[in-house]
């Protein structure tokens, strides 16, 4: 009898380390899938938020970026009087142009290449967007109206000046741009940026390849 309760004991016990043991490796797969369906997840909000405010051909920030992300971070810096909000309009000379002569996929090409001479010229604070096609909008703060004008030359004399080849024909490719200022009573940005796609109307009628504001 007594070799029988010894025997029941010691069944209980393995029972009950079984019981812990499986509850412990249960936990731990409990854990570890929680672990990795949270970092799953988050990955693809991170990819989302990427596509929404990233342009997947040129990298520079969207449209959709522009107007839904933006106007807080605007609002900010129209409060602040010690420097000047600006936004450049910015236009590809004749684009369609290189697109007939070399292709869509080159224009392509040549469209990021730009876009990536563009956002190398501003300051990491300045925002860099595709507003469409081949336009672009450089929203910024600058100290003064000449440093806007330099920032805006500096972009197109650099872009002047990439070298495009294709099929062994050499080519360059300008843009033209329009400035302007916010000039404290405009109630929204995208007055702002009216006045400065007028500016830039005004660099293409008086001959291309130029900045005005
Ligand atoms: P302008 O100097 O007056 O600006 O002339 P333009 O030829 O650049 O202007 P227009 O608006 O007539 O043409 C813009 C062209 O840009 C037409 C369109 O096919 C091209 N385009 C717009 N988006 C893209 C794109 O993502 N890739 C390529 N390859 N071309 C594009
Ligand atoms: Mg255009
Ligand atoms: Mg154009």
């Amino acid at each position: 009898m007594l070799g029988t309760g010894v025997y029941l004991d010691e069944m209980h016990e393995n029972i009950r380390r079984a019981i812990i043991n499986t509850s412990g490796f249960l936990s731990t797969i409990f854990v570890v899938y929680f672990v990795f369906a949270f970092l799953l997840v988050n990955h693809y909000i991170r990819q989302l938020e990427t596509l929404v405010v990233r342009d997947p051909l040129t990298n520079l920030f969207t449209k959709r970026f522009l107007n839904e992300i933006l106007p807080p971070i605007l609002s900010k810096y129209r409060r602040e009087k010690d420097h000047l909000l600006a936004a450049i309009f910015i236009d590809i000379d004749h684009f369609k142009a290189v697109n007939d002569q070399y292709g869509h996929k080159y224009g392509d090409v040549v469209l990021s290449q730009i876009a990536h001479m563009m956002a190398s010229k501003v300051r990491p604070n300045d925002f860099c967007i595709r507003f469409g096609g081949e336009e672009f909008v450089i929203v910024g703060q600058f100290e003064n109206k000449q440093s806007i004008i330099d920032c805006a030359e500096r972009i197109r004399q650099s872009i002047a000046l990439i070298p495009f080849s294709f099929k062994n024909v050499q080519f360059n490719v300008t843009i033209s741009a329009g400035i302007a200022i916010y000039d404290g009573s405009e109630q929204f940005f995208e007055d702002t940026l009216k006045r400065a796609d007028e500016m830039l109307y005004h660099s293409k009628t008086t001959g291309r390849n130029r900045v005005s504001i």
